[in-house]
């Protein structure tokens, strides 16, 4: 027997539209029902074509020349494509062995858009957990986090929605989840701190509660826990 969990882009297009907490978040992502047909809020090409030459313009950019012309074209594709999630369905499976140690993803690559700049910010995600009763396909902890990246993110959020729908979805013993990633809205602008990382994680069950499941996860991940700038683990 299998258990599963849809999420429908369609549902994170309405919920990348809609301000929610992070608990509603958490709620619409983890109710199956809620997943399926949402008002879904469609991709408009031409709309956003035609926005991007006037953005563009505006900044006092001249598109008439040849490389320029289908800049917004181009822009308003490239967009379209951060923000588009493929459906992803989580599957668990019985732990028929009993296995009992951490199961973790280490270095999954990741590319989201951050929600102040609209700047790219890149990089991995260590993704893991303590199975208790079931577990998930491998596979699975690197699609949840290009789930939740393929929208406009902030990297705490990104970091605690894998945690947490991994945690609801898979109910094991404990779960976590560490970021690293450079922002390009502060390396190439603002501050300019090229080269610098930003650590975050959230930790929950026994990996929150237990610090030598903690520190193996840490170790295991390849990331020194005085790094971590934190994020509110429950
Ligand atoms: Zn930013």
């Amino acid at each position: 027997m299998t258990h599963e969990l849809t999420l429908d882009p369609a549902d994170v297009a309405h919920r990348a539209n809609a301000d929610l907490t992070l608990a509603d978040e958490a709620e619409l992502a983890l109710s199956p029902e809620l997943a399926v047909a949402k008002d879904a809020v469609g991709v408009d090409l031409p709309a956003a074509e035609r926005a991007a030459a006037q953005f563009l313009a505006a900044l006092g950019v001249r598109l008439d020349r040849e490389g320029l012309s289908e800049t917004p074209a181009r822009m308003a594709r490239a967009y379209a494509e951060l923000f588009a999630p493929e459906p992803l369905r989580l599957t668990t499976f019985p732990n028929a062995e009993g296995y009992s140690e951490l199961v973790i993803a280490r270095r999954i690559p990741f590319r989201t858009v951050c929600e102040h700049h609209l700047l790219p910010f890149s990089g991995v995600a260590h993704v893991g957990y303590l199975p208790g009763e079931r577990i998930l396909g491998l596979s699975k902890l690197a699609r949840l986090v290009e789930y939740f990246a393929a929208r406009p993110q902030t990297q705490e959020r990104l970091t605690k929605q894998v945690a947490d729908s991994l945690f609801e979805c898979v109910s094991p013993v404990g779960a976590g989840a560490i970021l690293e990633a450079e922002h390009t809205c502060m390396t190439l602008r603002g501050v300019r701190a090229v080269g610098s990382m930003t650590v975050t994680s959230t930790l929950l069950g026994s990996l929150r509660e237990d610090p030598q499941a903690r520190s193996e996860f840490f170790a295991i991940a390849g990331v020194a826990g005085r790094d971590l700038a934190g994020v509110a683990a429950r």
